[in-house]
């Protein structure tokens, strides 16, 4: 199978869902509290109907497991914020109604199935907010694997100067990328061991998303010499897949041992960095699983590598500091 259209929709529905977050981040968004106390805006919002009308429109089949729902939305309280959601969506779909809107959002209710798609609407909400790095992450899950992935990254800076990056993997045909504003996919691949510039390591920006102690120990002891660059989202997974470092520690935090991983936060990241030649599994070198649940029950804290370094780190974390 080749996945062409697919990857195709997934790519256009990004780039519309991350112009939609850029639009919405100049005006510098208030965040709305969600029931669990973690920040949603209504770039969130706007973000998954683009892409759940997409994706739904061209595979009607297909369940779409998205972060947001539009049960707070549809609330008489929050009448102003879809006003302001459906506004943004109509820069996007002029024809666009509150009605079709909420149902849009909803369409990510899916659940986990042979084939499925998951999607993270913005990806780093905290780093949309501080105006830093965030990322609209979209991917296709078929027969237990990660077939299509693609992330788009409005805040990534790249080598030209310019800022914003696409990133974009199908199972076995490469991982590729281009600048958020235009221009030709080009082949990406990770990091080789030999490339000492490039030996950099990447970790959340938010502490209590990780063990930023464990992870510097970690880097240190497999040989890693500058500090970590710290980055939100699955802008990290892109940073190893172009090269830009080589390896992103995600270590439970010790406030939140027992935390299990969204698997909206690492599926599309996962393909894209496993298709430019890297590697991607749990702490202790199990691989994600991203077709049970939402929650990856089995999996805890998140390895990211170019491939190369993968055992060393896994080795160290085993032996001398689990
Ligand atoms: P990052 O930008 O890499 O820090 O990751 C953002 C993601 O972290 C969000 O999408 C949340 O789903 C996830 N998250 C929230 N709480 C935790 C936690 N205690 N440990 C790990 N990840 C978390
Ligand atoms: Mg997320």
């Amino acid at each position: 199978m080749s996945y062409q259209k697919e990857k195709q929709i997934a790519i256009d529905a990004a780039i519309s869902a991350a112009k939609l977050c850029e639009q919405v981040r100049a005006a510098i968004p208030p965040a709305i509290e969600k029931s669990d106390k973690s920040p949603v805006t209504v770039a969130d919002y706007g973000s998954q109907a683009i892409i759940c009308k997409a994706v739904s429109e061209a595979f009607p089949e297909d369940p779409i497991v998205g972060e947001e729902d539009a049960a707070q939305l549809r609330e008489p309280a929050m009448a102003e914020n879809l006003t302001k959601v459906t506004n943004y969506v109509k820069e996007i779909l002029p024809d666009a109604t509150s009605e079709q809107v909420l149902d849009w959002i909803d369409r990510g209710n899916g659940k986990v199935a042979p084939r499925f798609w998951t999607l993270d609407p913005i990806d780093g909400t905290k780093g949309f907010l501080r105006q830093d790095q965030y990322a609209v992450a979209l991917a296709l899950v078929e027969a237990g694997d990660v077939k299509v992935g693609v992330l788009a990254c409005p805040a990534f800076k790249l080598d030209s100067g310019e800022v914003g990056a696409l990133f974009v993997a199908v199972r076995g045909e490469g991982a590729e990328m281009m600048p958020l504003a235009g221009g030709e996919l080009r082949p990406i691949k990770v990091v080789s061991v030999d490339d000492v510039t490039n030996m950099r390591f990447v970790e959340s920006v938010e502490a209590a998303h990780g063990d930023q102690d464990r992870q510097n120990a970690v880097a240190q002891a497999v040989g890693f010499t500058s500090a970590s660059v710290r980055m939100d989202s699955q802008a990290k997974y892109g940073a190893v897949a172009c090269g830009m470092a080589a390896l992103y520690m995600r270590l439970p935090s010790p406030k939140t041992p027992n935390y299990r991983e969204n698997i909206w936060d690492h599926a599309a990241g996962a393909i894209v960095v496993e298709e430019a030649g890297g590697r991607v599994t749990d702490m202790y070198g199990i691989a994600l699983n991203f077709s049970e649940a939402v929650k990856m029950m089995n999996n805890q804290g998140v390895i990211v590598s170019n491939g190369a370094i993968h055992d060393a780190v896994l080795e160290i974390f085993r032996e001398k500091m689990p």
